[in-house]
């Protein structure tokens, strides 16, 4: 999609600090990052929010390669947000799989 910030992080249009990329899925740190690790890990396709996708093969994808990353680095304990939605605290409509750790998490988030 031609006006799509993480699209154009996917191509490398806008720069990002990217730490891994296969054929389905990008990851890369978030610019306002809210715990040590802080990653945003996205499909290449365009999906605008999880309401919106239909593919299960590409939401797999995406789920796994954000523990792959995880266990990569390390992270036994973390936390994966996928906010679907203005109030729900989405920001960039392009599906997006937030991974956090690093610090203990509290619950409910807020
Ligand atoms: P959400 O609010 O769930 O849509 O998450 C969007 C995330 O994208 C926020 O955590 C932002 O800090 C992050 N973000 C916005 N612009 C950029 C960018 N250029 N590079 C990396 N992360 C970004």
């Amino acid at each position: 999609m031609t006006d799509c910030l993480f699209c154009k992080i996917v191509s490398g249009q806008i720069p990002s600090k990217k730490v891994a990329e296969d054929g389905d899925v990008v990851a890369f740190e978030d610019i306002a990052p809210q715990a040590p690790t802080h990653l945003l890990v996205v499909p290449k396709t365009h999906v605008a929010r999880l309401a919106e996708a239909t593919e299960a093969g590409m939401l797999g994808r995406l789920f796994l390669a954000a523990a792959r990353i995880a266990r990569e680095r390390g992270l036994e304990d973390y936390r994966l947000v996928v906010n679907n939605g203005e109030s729900a605290g989405q920001s960039v409509f392009h599906l997006h799989v937030h991974l956090l750790g690093g610090r203990p998490m509290r619950w409910p988030p807020g």
